[in-house]
């Protein structure tokens, strides 16, 4: 049962789509046909499809002739589920029939973000790019909104001349068509739930990575994003060695999204897209590529069959990144040492949230998916999945991994499913099968009933480097005389910083601390967006100005907000910030994405009145949106910036 559609896929589902549609930046909707290949039962008379906010024109069959549909009115307090079309089969003999619907999309579509140009890095031109994950695809066109139906797409688009259009899926064609448009032809032949289907439009470039790598990105970012991406291939070949299986998508491409893009990254087939404020100049930042390799297999091969089960496509994609990374480091402790880290995030997420979402296997019914969406599925996912491993030998392991996507790949699954699996492949270890707690690992609510052990050894120099600096801090010892982070990665660079400011609590540093601690490692001239963020988060509570225009820079070049909001929120807590942040988020405001500028203008609303001591302007409250909305989309919107 998947409560999250409307359609009835049991009965009549749609195999394909032909998808032609026209990109209209003006009046920012799209005009789009879209034929349906659909496979019914003989006594099926309708197709149940899902829709939000769409405007739809007219429904035909394949000669032309209107077919009869109905469109249900919205149930109250679950507008996320949109509205469900009922559409008249015409006579399918032979089962299979074909529809087609003409409709726009509207300026409700939750799937698309029409950037202006002042949120581009070119400042040009105008921007589109969608996401459709959870349930935002019903929002770009009515299709059968569900992980656990699978279709092909064939696409059509124009766009105006000086645009490029990319999407999730393999390019057959471009070409100029009459003056002002160009149109690009795609074709998906790989099956995908609806939630994959992507695209985007805008002023790209193209540079090649390898034979089936490439990257896009704006003409400004794309060679700076070439070089921080470079390793692309090499991840590729490594994920499809742990695999077991061949990459089926035949191209990997990443899309680096303009610096407004509020997310970290998104697993669209064929096109990853990813945040600019990966450009580290060092392709320090990579591990999120390899997450979002990883879901080539986990997640977009192999489905989770509802979003229930998410942990199917996240926690497992969690251990297959940090799989990828072990085999690129060529040091296996490197998967503990970045497991501690995910750790300590879900228990903070864990700490924040409401524990019916802390279960692995969720029931969300016909809640918003979006709502539930946290930490969890990645973490108390991977967790599940390494205990596993602990368990059965990491050799064995690793062989079930590989027979698992075999087993399961273009398909869906649930987490029994998965155990059903699991038991099959592991039936001679009938010990150490019974052992394992099903229910209380699957609906158990909390942090994981068991936590394996993990090697601290890499993390050891960064908590030992952080105690030394509380010394200093606190005890007036002397600071380090040399820079013992010189040969760091970045991961224990940003460990350190983690675990001082663990070890500093509510007690900011003092002053001489900080300075001191720059001078030797220049952490506010990092181009490292993770490291510089949380230096950030270190000296604004000590009201440190030397950092001011540091965090301002930071915050108003880039709209990412798993940065920008907290930052945000550290400045206006300070006598030397409280005003700047109101001020900064006002003259920028235009500059980020709008969920963006909603959640960062709710923060400071909710801090303001809080606070009584300021007369600050009380024009943020314009932006506000209600308390349960922002919550919402901030739950989605700060874990996906994780990844
Ligand atoms: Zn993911």
């Amino acid at each position: 049962m998947d409560l999250s559609s409307y359609s009835i896929p049991d009965k009549a589902v749609v195999t394909h789509l032909d998808w032609t549609a026209s990109v209209d930046f003006d009046a920012k909707i799209i005009q789009a046909k879209a034929t349906y290949s659909v496979v019914a039962q003989e006594s099926c008379q309708e197709l149940c499809l899902d829709t939000s906010k769409l405007r739809i024109q007219n429904i035909t069959n394949l000669e032309g002739e209107p077919l009869d549909y109905t469109m249900s009115p919205p149930v109250p307090g679950k507008l996320y589920l949109g509205q469900k079309l009922t559409v008249s089969l015409p006579p399918h003999k032979n089962k299979d029939c074909s529809i087609t619907i003409v409709y726009q999309t509207t300026n409700e579509c939750s799937a698309a973000q029409w950037l202006p140009p002042s949120q581009t890095a070119g400042k040009k031109y105008p921007y589109l790019f969608t996401q459709c994950q959870a349930i935002h695809a019903r929002s770009l066109l009515p299709c059968q909104d569900r992980c656990g139906v699978k279709m092909t797409y064939n696409a059509t688009v124009t766009v105006p001349s000086w645009a490029t259009c990319v999407m999730s899926a393999l390019l057959e064609s471009s070409k100029n068509d009459g003056k002002d448009t160009k149109v690009y032809t795609w074709k998906q032949p790989v099956p995908i739930s609806s939630y994959l289907f992507a695209l985007a439009v805008g002023e790209l470039e193209k540079i090649d990575l390898s034979k089936r790598c490439a990257i896009w990105s704006e003409p400004g970012t794309i060679k700076a994003a070439a070089y921080e991406f470079s390793e692309t291939e090499e991840f590729l070949a490594l994920a499809e060695k742990i695999a077991g299986k061949e990459y089926v998508w035949q191209r990997y491409d990443l899309l680096c999204l303009p610096p407004s893009f509020p997310y970290g990254g998104m697993e669209n087939p064929c096109l990853t897209f990813v945040t600019p404020t990966l450009l580290a100049g060092d392709k320090s930042l990579a591990d999120v590529v390899a997450h979002e390799i990883a879901h080539s297999w986990t997640g977009n091969l192999v489905t989770n069959a509802t979003w229930d089960h998410f942990w199917l496509n996240e926690g497992w994609t969690t251990w297959f990144q940090r799989k990828i990374m072990v085999a690129i480091k060529k040091n296996p402790k490197f998967l503990d040492f970045d497991a501690i880290d995910g750790r300590k995030h879900l228990g903070d997420a864990i700490e924040e949230m409401e524990s019916k979402n802390t279960k692995l296997v969720l029931d969300i019914g016909d809640g918003d998916p979006d709502d539930s969406y946290s930490a969890v599925a990645y973490e108390k996912g991977f967790t599940f999945l390494l205990y596993l491993e602990r368990l059965m030998g990491t050799a064995q392991f690793e062989k079930f991994f590989q027979a698992y996507i075999g087993r399961f790949a273009s398909q869906t699954l649930t987490s029994e499913d998965f155990k059903a699996f699991f038991c099959e492949f592991f039936e001679h270890k009938e010990e150490a099968l019974k052992s394992i707690d099903w229910d209380l690992w699957f609906y158990g609510e909390g942090m994981p009933p068991v936590l394996p052990e993990l090697d601290q050894s890499m993390a050891a120099a960064s908590q030992s480097l952080a105690d030394q600096w509380l010394a200093v801090d606190r005890e007036a010892k002397a600071p380090p005389a040399k820079n013992e982070m010189e040969y760091w990665s970045s991961l224990q660079i940003t460990c350190f910083l983690d675990d001082l400011a663990l070890k500093i609590g509510d007690q900011p540093l003092k002053l001489p601390t900080l300075n001191a601690m720059d001078a030797l490692y220049k952490f506010s001239e990092s181009r490292n967006s993770e490291i510089l963020y949380r230096y950030c988060e270190l000296a604004i509570p000590a009201e440190d100005e030397s950092v001011i225009p540091v965090a301002i820079r930071f915050i108003t070049t880039q709209g990412r907000m798993k940065f920008v909001r907290p930052l945000y929120r550290a400045l206006f807590k300070t006598k030397m910030g409280k005003k700047l942040a109101v001020d900064t988020f006002l003259k920028n405001k235009d500059f980020y994405h709008p969920i963006g500028v909603k959640m960062v203008a709710a923060d400071l609303s909710s801090d303001y009145k809080k606070s009584s001591t300021t007369t600050l302007s009380a024009s943020l409250d314009k932006w506000l949106i209600p308390g349960a909305l922002v919550a919402a989309t901030f739950a989605v919107v700060a874990f996906r910036t994780r990844r």
